[in-house]
C-alpha cells in the first residue's frame, strides 16, 4: 500500500510517497533530507502532536488562556488530553512557561501557559 504524505519538519513541506506493508514503512519517495524517513516512520507507527488549547479563566484579563503541550502525544490520545484540559479553570495570574497540567493523562507531559495573564 502506498500513503501520501505531507513531511512537517521544515517549510519545504515535501510530498511523500510512503510504501507501507505489515504496518511498517518499506519505501520513501519523494523527501528532500533523511528526516522525511524519519518523519514517515513515526506518522505510521506511532504519530503525535504537540497539543496547542486555550484554558478558561476566571477574574483575569482574558478569559481564554493558551496553553501547549511541552512535548507531542500520540494522536490517540488528543481527545482525551482535551477533555482533561477542560476541566482546568485558571484563577490566579500566570506568566510565560508555567506549568498548568504537570503530568497530563499520565503521559509524562506538561502542559504550559503560552502568554502571561494577569
Ligand atoms: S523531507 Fe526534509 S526537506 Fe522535506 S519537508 Fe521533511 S524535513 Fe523538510
Amino acid at each position: 500500500m502506498i500513503k501520501m504524505m505531507i513531511c512537517i519538519e521544515c517549510p519545504k513541506s515535501c510530498a511523500l510517497a510512503v510504501e507501507i506493508d505489515n504496518g511498517k514503512v518499506i519505501r520513501v519517495q519523494g523527501s528532500k533530507c533523511p528526516k522525511g524517513a524519519a518523519y514517515a516512520a513515526l506518522e505510521v507507527q506511532d504519530p503525535a502532536r504537540i497539543l496547542t488549547a486555550t484554558i478558561v479563566s476566571e477574574g483575569l484579563s482574558l478569559k481564554l488562556i493558551p496553553v501547549r503541550t511541552n512535548k507531542p502525544i500520540p494522536k490517540k490520545d488528543l481527545l482525551r488530553a482535551m477533555e482533561e484540559i477542560k476541566k482546568i479553570n485558571i484563577k490566579a495570574p500566570v506568566k510565560a512557561g508555567d506549568i498548568i497540567i504537570k503530568n497530563l493523562l499520565g503521559l509524562g507531559v506538561k502542559v504550559v501557559a503560552t502568554r502571561a495573564v494577569q
